[in-house]
C-alpha cells in the first residue's frame, strides 16, 4: 500500500490561541537566558491576566532571550484549542497540570513532524520516503481529542524512531545546497 503525506497540524505558534502554556510548563533558571527561576508548572511572574506576556516589547533588554529563541512548533494552540476547547487554566486552577501535561506530550511530537517535513525535501528512496511518511501519520492520530491519542504506543514508537530515522537520510543530503 502507498502510504502518502499525512494532513499535517499547524506546526508553527499561534500565541493568540494559546492560554499562554509554555509561559506555566517548563521550568527555568536564572541565568543568560532568564532573568530569574521559575518551577514547572508555575505560572512566569511576568504573565498578565489575559494570557499575555507583560513585558513582550522587551524580552532581550529584561534578559528573557529564552523566550525569544523558543516555539512550540503549534503545539500550544492545539492543546488550548482542540484538546480543551479554548479553556484556561486562569478559569479554572484544576487545568493547569492538565494543560501543562499536555503540551508537554505534543510539543515534541510538532517537532518531529517539523523535522520530517524538512526532511522529505531530501531526494530520498521510495523505501526510505514510506517509512518517513508511515512516521509522520503515525504522529497524527486521527479526530484527536484527548492527550491520551497522542500517548498512544503507535504515536510513541513512532516518535522514538525519529532520531534513528534521520541519519540514515545522510547519503542523500546534496551538500552543494
Ligand atoms: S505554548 Fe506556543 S502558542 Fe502558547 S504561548 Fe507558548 S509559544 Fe505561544
Amino acid at each position: 500500500m502507498h502510504m502518502g503525506q499525512p494532513d499535517l497540524p499547524e506546526l508553527t505558534h499561534d500565541c493568540s490561541r494559546c492560554a499562554a502554556l509554555c509561559c506555566v510548563a517548563y521550568p527555568f533558571d536564572k541565568g543568560a537566558e532568564f532573568a530569574l527561576d521559575k518551577d514547572t508548572d508555575a505560572p512566569c511572574p511576568k504573565l498578565n491576566s489575559a494570557h499575555g506576556c507583560s513585558i513582550h516589547d522587551g524580552l532581550v533588554q529584561q534578559g528573557f532571550t529564552g523566550c525569544v529563541a523558543y516555539s512550540c512548533a503549534g503545539a500550544g494552540q492545539r492543546v488550548t484549542q482542540e484538546l480543551f476547547d479554548g479553556e484556561s487554566w486562569q478559569d479554572d486552577p484544576d487545568l493547569l497540570r492538565h494543560m501543562t501535561h499536555a503540551l508537554r506530550v505534543v510539543r515534541p511530537i510538532h517537532e518531529a513532524l517539523l523535522i520530517l517535513q524538512e526532511a522529505l525535501n531530501i531526494p530520498m528512496p521510495d523505501d526510505l520516503r514510506a517509512r518517513c511518511h508511515a512516521m509522520m501519520a503515525a504522529l497524527c492520530p486521527q479526530d484527536a481529542t484527548s492527550i491520551w491519542d497522542f500517548e498512544e504506543p503507535e504515536v510513541q514508537e513512532a516518535l522514538a524512531e525519529v532520531p534513528n530515522f534521520i541519519p540514515l537520510l545522510a547519503p542523500y543530503v546534496d551538500m552543494r545546497a
